[in-house]
């Protein structure tokens, strides 16, 4: 590949900031979260339920999702709803319980921060913050998990281009947290027929851009439990460096997300296939 600094592709016309960038650190960021690392050679497999509904359901997820070989847990207590009758989350006692099943365990979690004003308490539990597509612009949102001493997963705007998005993630660094996954999650386009349309196009554009891991979101992406499979393993072909995926110990009574949920029957089927593809492209899933 011809290329004009380090290794960006000379015909890539996107202004790369300089601390997301490879002129100043040429070497992968691997980012510990809590002992799981992301950037290796591993595939980080991040899963659980869209939002954290009860002790029951959170606690039979996590335990069954551990089994197949999650690394991560996930489970928002804070969610972004378009509705304001939709349930909003459980809040400091959604955080409380993710504690609770991550001891038990061994999962770190990661969940979701909405507001500057949460910013100290959603640290305090999680392992892994996560800003939100519809955040990704919210700049005091993340100067302030720049300072929050936690990593952080920055998940792509619905509507952001590659450089918008690397202009986010240089705010977090820039703010002196340099422990930033990226997380491609879909693009609103003209479809319809998707919830979101995947750029999985995004995966060796970012991985030839900047040293951060990133990982891709096939739920969300996609908005369809059947697709999620196909597309997780298309994810790992093209470089991920982790997918997260959205299960449900019973997805037809989830308060959120649903019908974009695997049960824990399809994500132990799909962990298999994903072994498979990872080991295909010179990477591994344990
Ligand atoms: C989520 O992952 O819980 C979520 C709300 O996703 P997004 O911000 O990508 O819509
Ligand atoms: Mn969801």
């Amino acid at each position: 590949m011809e290329t004009i600094s380090c290794n960006i592709p000379v015909d890539v016309k996107v202004k790369v900031p300089s601390l997301v960038g490879l002129d100043k650190k040429q070497e992968s960021t691997i980012v510990n979260v809590n002992g799981v690392e992301i950037g290796g050679s591993e595939v980080v497999i991040i899963a659980g339920p869209c939002a954290v509904e009860s002790k029951e359901q959170i606690f039979e997820t996590a335990r069954s999702v551990v089994n197949d070989g999650a690394k991560i847990l996930r489970g928002g207590a804070y969610k972004p709803r378009s509705s304001p009758y939709s349930f909003q989350g459980m809040e400091e006692e959604g955080l409380k319980l993710l504690r609770e099943i991550s001891q038990e365990t061994g999962l770190p979690i990661v969940t979701e921060v909405m507001d500057t004003r949460q910013v100290g308490l959603v640290a305090e539990y999680a392992d892994l913050v996560q800003v939100g597509s519809r955040n990704m612009q919210n700049f005091p949102l993340l100067k302030e998990v720049g300072m929050c001493g936690k990593p952080v997963m920055l998940k792509r705007g619905m509507m952001a281009t590659i450089e918008e998005f690397l202009n986010a993630a240089e705010y977090i660094l820039h703010h002196g947290n340099d422990q930033v996954i990226l997380c491609e999650r879909g693009l609103r386009t003209f479809e319809t027929s998707t919830r979101n349309t995947l750029d999985l196009s995004a995966v060796p554009m970012l991985k030839n851009l900047t040293h951060l891991p990133v990982v891709v979101d096939p739920s969300h992406g996609t908005g369809h439990r059947w697709m999620v499979g196909p597309m997780a393993k298309a994810a790992v072909a093209v470089g991920a460096d982790g997918i997260m995926m959205e299960v449900h110990y019973k997805p037809e009574i989830a308060l959120c997300d649903g019908h974009q949920s695997l049960t824990p029957d399809l994500f132990n089927e799909l962990m298999i296939d994903l072994r498979k593809v990872a080991g295909a492209v010179g990477r591994t899933i344990s």
